[in-house]
């Protein structure tokens, strides 16, 4: 007998993926680069794969001249001496981090408070060790903003206060956020801190689009908050950081009394992460500087973002506009989309076999009846783009809001941004 729900339906990723959709479709959709790592970190990678103890187990801590570069990296930032041994932890991707936190402290009917919308992997990652999500909306009020961004999504903090009950243990808190591109203000992180310490609460920041922060804005570590550090883990990840999604490196940063279990938990899972991309990982660190390489990829993706705005300025589309991340929302509300347009239940005959891919024995679509979902897969069949519905950012009952957009990820390069915005142009 199969389990039922949610968390084991299909996941969004394997739908609106390149192997379902049309061959020429650009990918604007799953947030990874069509751009490699750059070759000095490429090189170690490969100078890694010469030597015999990169292609070994790895200590689960992870490796210890990683352990070590990503010590040296976060110093300041954290403001704070950084214990290579007992603080930081490498996992296989950010991911797996963050699953291995909830194994190591969720116990059966911990509610874990998540901002709608949510990176969709967390629920299954809540869910699967026994905790329960607890929704608490951003509202977007963009009504009447000539331009809004990622700041006129708004968290309430009395709706956050009110979502707090005895069973409550963690907050998630994910900025840069994916995939409004809301950076938090000091302010908001501040309230969420205030509340977390009040009532004695873990945070798993996700911070893994750290590095890409626009328009001068200020990112605000919770964990460098007063009282913070002490119940603060904070997610990191190779793959956003070295365009490098693939790698599955990323780390935790927080107190031995998080780490330590959590490292347990993740021994347990993956023992440790890909030996000799932590190498790499830690080269594409301690070089970073020389290179001048995380300013010039910050530049790179602000030129990115602004093909990709210009295009729905012209259109005189309303969209918000990212303070980080790479990921812009179109407010796709107004989009027609024919009755009778075929969507995959019914996609025989468009000149390929329509074949789910990933083949689940679970329906992966009533994902497929409402707007956002419909229209992301209309504009990539029509338009040759594709994107994400933001509705499955969301729980089932605040699903509406997110309806209205189309998430549309801008890691490519510029030339694959230009053609995608000649191609977006045909929204008119
Ligand atoms: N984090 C990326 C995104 O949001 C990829 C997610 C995934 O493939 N699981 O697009």
């Amino acid at each position: 007998r199969l389990k039922e729900g949610r968390a084991l339906a299909q996941d969004v990723w394997s739908i609106y993926n390149a192997v379902n959709l049309p061959p020429d479709c650009l990918n604007l959709g799953q947030g990874y680069m069509n751009f490699a790592p750059p070759l000095w970190i490429r090189e170690a990678a490969e100078e890694a794969l010469r030597t015999v103890p990169a292609n070994h187990y790895s200590h689960p801590k992870g490796r210890l001249r990683l352990r070590e570069a990503l010590k040296k990296h976060y110093e300041a930032d954290f403001g704070r001496t950084l214990d290579a041994e007992t603080e930081i932890l490498v996992t296989s991707g950010a991911n797996e981090g963050q699953y291995s936190v909830f194994v190591a402290f969720l116990e059966h009917g911990d509610e874990v408070i998540l901002f709608e919308p949510f990176f969709d992997q967390y629920l299954p990652s809540v869910t699967f060790n026994g905790g329960v999500p607890v929704y608490v909306p951003l509202h977007p009020r963009t009504a009447g903003v000539d331009k809004p961004t990622g700041h006129d999504w708004k968290m309430d903090v009395d709706e956050l206060r009110r979502a707090i009950t005895p069973r409550t243990k963690m907050i998630v808190l994910n900025t840069p956020h994916n995939p409004v591109g809301k950076v938090f203000t000091r302010t908001e992180v501040e309230a969420i801190a205030d509340i977390a310490k009040e009532f004695n609460l873990l945070v798993m920041s996700d911070e893994v689009y750290e590095c890409l922060v626009f328009d001068g804005e200020e990112h605000v570590r919770i964990a460098t908050l007063p009282g913070m550090w002490e119940r603060t883990v904070t997610v990191g990840s190779a793959g956003k950081s070295f365009a490098a999604t693939g790698w599955r490196v990323g780390w935790l940063i927080g107190p031995e009394s998080i780490i330590k279990p959590t490292l347990a938990a993740s021994t347990r899972i993956v023992f440790c992460s890909n030996s000799p991309l932590q190498e790499a990982a830690a080269a594409g660190l301690e070089l970073s500087k020389a290179h001048n390489f995380f300013p010039t990829q910050t530049k790179e993706y602000a030129e990115r973002r602004e093909v990709l705005i210009k295009v729905f300025d012209d259109l005189g589309m309303k969209y918000t506009l990212p303070q980080g991340s790479y990921f812009v929302l179109l407010d796709i509300s107004d989009l027609d989309i024919p009755d009778d347009y075929p969507f995959p239940e019914s996609l025989n005959g468009r000149g390929r076999d329509f074949k789910w891919v990933f083949p689940s024995t679970r329906p992966p679509c009533s994902i497929f009846s409402p707007h956002s979902p419909r229209a992301c897969w209309f504009m990539a069949m029509e338009i040759g783009v594709s994107s994400i519905p933001v509705s499955e950012f969301y729980c089932e009952e605040h699903r509406n809001i997110g309806e209205a957009y189309a998430r549309f990820a801008f890691c490519k390069d510029i030339d694959t941004m230009h053609a995608a915005a000649e191609r977006l142009k045909n929204l008119s």
